[in-house]
């Protein structure tokens, strides 16, 4: 975007300057949903376009606009939010005349002391010192007010600077009439802002409030009592709150931004100003829940498993800052209070890291559909909660400090329909937002959605019988592909040779073109390919009711994969969009075969195991389809060894996702076919985002890394994600770079920008706000165990890989060690004997323990090489929560299922029992308990369990008479079955797999595999919990 463009804001020259309109959008799951609700949801009606105010002819967007501006709103405008600064405790929920004093920053030591700051009487009258502060640093006054949101983000605007090869420039693509234009990228250079943001942030930033066990503490202030002088303002314009005027800016000398210069809005205000709150310094000091101070001696407590799910912590925010905190579930650290430095950090011997879940389902979620998006001019942030309003003009940046103007588009409240209260935008109420984005985030055309299947139909391929289901699931759910009428698709099937399927518009019958030369792929009729859904779906219907039976004859053996991926790569090439591949053998023929590495005999070891890939072949792919906004994803369905982690590359570096069904055979193993018909169901329907990049960016001090995922790390920290679904997790690690002295709080944001299946660019953007500590045992206390285990297991992975497994192991043992004796040699005061850990980290070393028994990294001969490539995956790609129910998964009893305590949804009753302790100690042979392990249920049925839970739940008369391979629980017209099937099939529906229930018993073969999940006790070969604490207090204790 030219520079000057900045300057031709829309509106700028006309009277309706806020040309803004909100959306309140719904977005209901389709029952798949996770059910979660973004907090501070607002659902008034919004008019798309609203005049501002009766005298908007008086606007002058020229000059020193906004006193004038201010003086004409009238007495009827109120401003309903004190600025940044002021503190909004809970005595500002009342309407008072004397505001209360803010109490000041504790920090406020460290702050040099100014002569210009708390003198009373030294603010200048209201109005005429409006433009107070003002710095070299500041844009200059009488500029445009809305000039920053103009220009194009970051996100869209870094060039194309993969290490791949780009394709396109050596191919010539025909494009199909309709489509959109043939580009190479659609990246466009950056402009990179020049501003130097070290100069930005020597002054102090603003206070917050810990809370004590999570109730506001008030501190008696010391503010000397003339302070108050003058605070008593009026509730409506043209009066201003004094506190406007004296708004420090970055740099100016002797300057304070201390809370005190502020004082209380006018009006209850429902959101603190993050600016506004003093610091307690450290929580050590604070009464805390007295549950998370305490220490817990691992070894005598057996019981620390919550019988219920375990949340994630509540960072230790002012209440009214926390409600407005993104949700864990979408944005997650692994330490909620964060260290100050990165020698503090070090020693608590624990990972930092964010864990993701951006393109959640959401039930809810606000998007703004708005002509200026603000954004931080320095560093792009986009505007959010944790910003300061330094007064109605001006925000100041959470991420880097620097103090933006306020557009005059923004001024004005669409939920409300109030002017002058840009704090009260939905972009400032809310942690999780979406912006419908201009046009200046897109470089081409929106992409059409695009979706390419690519069917093995090698003989292996068609006995298994896999192309019937999938061909079925896609003729019925053809109609519920996410997209619109410029939705196109296409297929291609292989063996030895790949055919292509000629739809054209006027066939009577789908033309299959066959190309044997698989050395230098071409594509025939490229035009005609991939057509468009709508004006094409009979003829699509047709090959997709004939496709099963049309190589049945087949004794073709043979697999060209590789070829069949660059004829799938040149044909999407023009337009990007999504490559579904099924796979069900090694690939034997052409570029990219492969040729077998597992050796059964060594699977015990630990070492040599092949989890690298053997061939770049896939990889390098998977970036030239990055680089042409192409995602693939892997469907392997094979009873035999095929190098998944040579072919899932095509998948992880092209944004993709692998879906492993072991031995899937539709007579053998018909328990895979239901599985496959349903996650394909979600596959094909679920949301998803095409052309996507994702960006995380941090409160400088702070530096990412690493990144953890299926994505191309594009520029430093630019993630391109050619296709983005809801189901996908990401993580990153984090280091303290620069010492975060005076910074009470630092934020985290994450902004996916997409196409959606409509074709429409939009931003969805997640903030997240966490304290600074500065002491170790606070560390301790804001840590969150589960995000810790999370991105340590994705470490491992990465450590299998890199190293080896043993190596991993090693070092997810040591991580324990660590930090109990960080915790115990520098927190605990008194040497006590046992084995003692925070209480925040009590479960630290049982999940740790399930890691190591995890199919990624446990040790043994039980599990094949391509299902532990397939596990690691899923650690590196599942939301947290998945992650951790594979990885410890809940056991609950279920022979005595009440309605006690019971979830009540849409008029179904849904059960909640307690979850019990993995080990068979907890087991009782009278009792039935379900195991939940994610992907896979197992349901152990005890010999003695009771006659009426057999006959009324399992529909048999007897234990004896269970079936060996009993895979479904009969709907029966009883209480119990009722019950049962109802907690069942609620605990399927939170997830967007679908686990096979095993219902066993103690004769069944699969009780092994039961067995091992009970991560308390000892297997062949690892340690049982306990023995595992001693080792670790051995190790503690050295
Ligand atoms: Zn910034």
């Amino acid at each position: 975007v030219p520079d000057g463009a900045e300057n031709t804001a829309p509106g700028g020259a006309g009277y309706s300057p806020v040309q803004n309109s909100l959306m309140h959008s719904s977005q209901m799951l389709d029952g798949q949903g996770f059910g979660s609700t973004v907090p501070g949801l607002y659902s008034h009606q919004i008019p798309t376009k609203v005049p501002v105010h009766p005298s908007s002819g008086q606007y002058n967007f020229g000059g020193s606009q906004n006193v004038s501006l201010l003086s004409n709103q009238g007495s009827g405008q109120t401003l309903n939010r004190p600025p940044a600064g002021l503190i909004s405790m809970a005595p500002l929920q009342h309407t008072s005349s004397v505001p209360q004093m803010l109490p000041p920053s504790q920090n406020s030591a460290a702050i040099p002391s100014s002569s210009s700051s708390f003198v009373p009487g030294a603010y200048p009258p209201a109005l005429s010192n409006w433009q107070y502060g003002q710095t070299p640093m500041s844009q200059p006054t009488g500029s445009q007010t809305n000039h920053f949101a103009h220009v194009a983000g970051t996100l869209p605007t870094q060039p194309l600077s993969s290490g791949s090869t780009n394709p396109a420039t050596s191919y010539q693509y025909t494009v199909s009439p309709g489509g959109p234009p043939l580009q190479n990228s659609y990246m466009k250079p950056g402009k990179k802002d020049k501003v130097n943001i070290r100069t930005l942030v020597q002054w102090h930033m603003f206070g917050l409030s810990y809370t004590s066990g999570y109730k506001t503490t008030t501190y008696p202030s010391p503010v000397p009592q003339n302070l108050k002088m003058g605070r008593n303002v009026g509730y409506s314009y043209p009066t201003l709150p004094p506190g406007y005027q004296n708004a420090s800016s970055p740099g100016a000398p002797g300057m304070q931004s201390s809370p005190l210069q502020y004082q209380a809005g006018p009006q209850p205000f429902p959101q603190p100003a993050l600016g506004t709150n003093h610091i307690t310094g450290s929580m050590s000091g604070l009464s805390l829940q007295p549950e998370g101070l305490r220490s817990i001696n691992l070894l005598q407590e057996r019981n620390i498993l919550p019988t219920t799910p375990l949340q994630a912590p509540v960072p230790n925010l002012h209440e009214e800052i926390q409600k407005l905190n993104c949700n864990p579930e979408l944005f997650r650290c692994t330490l909620t209070n964060i260290p100050q430095t990165q020698a503090l950090l070090n020693k608590a011997k624990l990972p930092l890291g964010l864990l993701l879940h951006p393109f959640k389902d959401l039930s809810q979620l606000p998007v703004v559909t708005s002509s200026t998006i603000v954004r931080c001019r320095s560093c792009r942030t986009y505007i959010n909660p944790f910003v300061s309003f330094l007064d109605q003009r001006r925000w100041k940046c959470n991420l880097c400090y620097r103090v933006n103007d306020v557009p005059e588009e923004f001024m004005y409240n669409p939920v409300t329909r109030v002017y002058g209260e840009p704090h009260k935008r939905p972009e400032v109420q809310n942690a999780t937002i979406e912006f419908m984005a201009p046009s200046e985030y897109m470089l081409r055309p929106p992409q059409p959605p695009v979706y390419l299947f690519v069917f093995d139909v090698s003989h292996n391929a068609i006995e298994t019988g896999y192309l019937t289901t999938v061909s079925k699931t896609l003729l019925d759910n053809l109609d519920l592909l996410p997209g619109n009428t410029r939705t196109k698709i296409g297929f291609i099937t292989f063996d030895s040779t790949i055919h292509f399927y000629s739809l054209q518009e006027g066939l009577s019958q789908p033309q299959m073109l066959i190309v044997s030369d698989i050395e230098d792929v071409f594509i025939p009729m490229p035009e005609n390919l991939l057509v468009n859904l709508n004006e094409n779906k009979e003829l699509i219907q047709d090959l997709l009711r004939t496709l099963p039976q049309m190589f049945t004859k087949s004794l073709e053996t043979q697999s060209a994969l590789g070829p069949a991926l660059q004829a799938a790569f040149k044909l999407m090439s023009p337009t990007g969009g999504r490559i579904s591949v099924f796979q069900t053998q090694l690939p034997s023929v052409g570029v990219g075969s492969l040729k077998s590495r597992e050796e059964p005999n060594q699977r015990a070891s630990a070492k040599d195991i092949h989890l690298t890939p053997s061939t770049d072949f896939y990889k390098k792919l998977a970036l030239d389809c990055s680089g042409q906004q192409v995602a693939v994803d892997l469907f392997l369905l094979s009873g035999q060894y095929s190098d998944l982690a040579s072919l899932g590359c095509i998948s992880r570096y092209s944004a993709g996702s692998v879906y492993y069904y072991q031995s899937y055979h539709h007579q053998h193993n018909p328990v895979q076919v239901e599985k496959l018909q349903k996650e394909l169901k979600r596959y094909l329907t679920r949301k998803i985002g095409f052309e996507a990049v994702m960006r995380i960016r941090c409160t400088k001090g702070l530096s990412i890394h690493t990144f953890h995922g299926n994505f191309f790390v594009r520029s430093t920290d630019l993630l391109s994600l050619p296709n983005v679904n809801p189901d996908a997790g990401y993580a990153v690690q984090m280091s303290v770079e620069e010492s975060l002295t005076d910074m009470p709080v630092v934020s985290f944001q994450s902004a996916l920008l997409y196409t959606s299946s409509k074709g429409e660019r939009r931003i969805r953007v997640h903030t997240m706000c966490l304290p600074v500590v500065t002491t170790l045992n606070d560390v301790y206390l804001g840590a969150d165990v589960q995000a810790i285990t999370g991105l340590l297991a994705n470490m491992a992975v990465d450590r299998s890989v890199s190293a080896s497994l043993s190596d991993a192991r090693d070092a997810l043992v040591n991580a324990v060690i660590d930090s109990l004796s960080a915790y115990r040699s520098s927190v605990l005061s008194i040497q006590q004997p046992g084995l003692m850990a925070p209480y925040s980290l009590r479960l630290f070393p049982l999940h740790v323990l399930a890691l190591l028994k995890q199919k990624a990294f446990q040790t043994g001969t039980n599990i094949r090489l391509d299902e532990r490539i397939f596990t690691m995956c899923q650690v590196k790609n599942q939301p947290l929560i998945f992650l951790m129910l594979m990885t410890h998964p809940n056991l609950y009893r279920v022979d005595n299922l009440t309605d006690e305590g019971a979830l009540n949804i849409n008029d179904r009753t849904i059960p909640q029992p307690p979850i019990l302790q993995l080990s068979v100690e907890k087991l009782s042979r009278d009792g039935a308990y379900l195991m939940d392990a994610g992907s896979v249920m197992f349901m152990w049925v005890g010999k003695n369990c009771g006659q009426n839970f057999v006959s009324q739940v399992l529909g048999v008369p007897s234990y004896v008479s269970i079936p060996q391979n009993m895979t479904h629980l009969p709907e029966l017209e009883t209480a119990e079955s009722t019950r049962t099937i109802a907690f069942i099939s609620w605990l399927r529906e939170q997830r967007p797999f679908f686990p096979i229930l095993h219902i066993i018993r103690d004769e069944s073969p699969l009780k092994s595999s039961f067995l091992q999940n009970m991560i308390e006790d000892r297997t062949e070969s690892a340690l049982s919990y306990y023995e595992f604490l001693l080792h670790i207090q051995q190790q503690v204790n050295k």
